[in-house]
């Protein structure tokens, strides 16, 4: 009860740490997280003389390392099921490069039922619920699937004889109904869905489409953000009333900073638009969740197309992710620093 009005006074902001285990081939590796203790983390550090410290964080809920998918999605359901009656609701995963954004969201690149992420367990929800409530509720599911690279906007959902199998139309009818509520991208392809293999063949060809254009697929992917966006439409069939919702899964681009002798060219030019946009994704939430009047909306792409689902009655969850390496206690401070800034 009492966390339920702490979430509303702060605007329905959560903010969750998720900590990767060591990988298989990282034997007898030390940790940086000292402990986990409910919401709080506990991280040691070293000083440049080789002084160790601890530092404390405490947020929503703390994932340790051991912790299963299945258990993570235990704690988005309700959120997940708040789409279905009407909500917009945004979940984001933050993080450097290898702290396990993708592995949240999405999967490992081998997919079992087991290691599914956040992206398919949602959509497979929300076709069960809507499936138990249908003599009362008519839902229509669709997706769009978006990359934010270098300020830009790219369509991840479009058929440029990537995947022919998939009948693709234009759905722009659709999306004018939709726009007066958290729909920004007017251009980019909106697909109907119906089941959760429907949902795998876009997430697949979203991927791959990520990747065209790209020297590597994995520097890309952790210099963009990516956003699969669900809408949903429910019509009551007696009173005939119509809600809508919509649920932004966004894994978003590498947290990391750029090395300063390293960058340089389109390096750095990617750096500076990442950075920029996280730092004014931060600014947002943390304007929103101290009820600030003026919420820094315009600073970034990212932004500008969250605006109906950031802020107001919409839901925000933040998965914040580290690795446990001692060599990577700088960008997990970090890490921990922006979360308690939004949280
Ligand atoms: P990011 O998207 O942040 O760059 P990834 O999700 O690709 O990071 O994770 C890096 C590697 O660590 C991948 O091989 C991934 O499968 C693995 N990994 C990440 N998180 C976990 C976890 N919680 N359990 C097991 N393996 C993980
Ligand atoms: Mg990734």
């Amino acid at each position: 009860k009492l966390y339920n009005q702490v979430q509303d006074l702060k605007g329905n902001i959560r903010v969750y740490c998720r900590v990767r285990p060591f990988l298989p081939g990282q034997p007898n590796s030390l940790s940086t997280v000292d402990h986990i203790d409910d919401g709080n983390i506990t991280i040691t550090t070293t000083s440049k003389h080789g002084k160790e410290g601890k530092k404390s964080f405490t947020f929503n809920k703390i994932f340790g390392p051991s912790v299963t998918q299945a258990e993570v999605f235990a704690d988005t359901q309700p959120l997940i099921r708040s789409v279905l009656d009407g909500y917009n609701v945004c979940i984001f995963a933050y993080g450097q490069t290898g702290s396990g954004k993708t592995h949240t969201m999405t999967g490992p690149s081998e997919l079992t039922k087991e290691t599914l992420g956040v992206n398919y367990r949602a959509l497979s929800d929300l076709f069960i619920i809507s499936e138990q409530r249908q003599d009362v509720i008519s839902y229509d599911i669709s997706v769009q699937m978006v990359e934010i690279y270098n300020e830009q906007v790219r369509d991840l959902l479009t058929p440029d004889g990537v995947n022919k199998k998939y009948p693709f139309r234009n759905y722009s009818f659709l999306c004018s109904l939709i726009s007066q509520k958290g729909f920004n991208v007017p251009d980019a392809n909106l697909v109907p869905v119906t089941s959760t293999s429907d949902v795998l063949n876009l997430m697949d060809l979203g991927h791959k489409n990520r990747a065209v254009g790209a020297t590597a697929m994995n520097e890309r992917s952790s210099r963009s953000h990516s956003c699969l966006t669900v809408h949903v439409q429910g019509r009551n069939m007696t009173s005939c009333t119509i809600l809508r919702g919509s649920l932004h899964l966004v894994d978003l681009a590498g947290s990391e900073r750029a090395d300063k002798s390293e960058a340089l060219g389109d390096r750095l030019k990617e750096a500076t638009h990442i950075n920029k946009s996280l730092s004014a994704l931060g600014d947002v939430i943390s304007s929103l969740a101290q009820k600030n009047s003026h919420v820094p909306y315009r600073n970034s792409k990212l932004t500008q197309l969250l605006q109906d689902s950031l802020g107001g009655q919409a839901k925000t969850l933040m998965f914040v992710h580290i690795s446990p390496e001692l060599n990577a206690v700088g960008e997990t401070l970090s890490t921990l620093k922006f979360a308690e800034r939004v949280s």
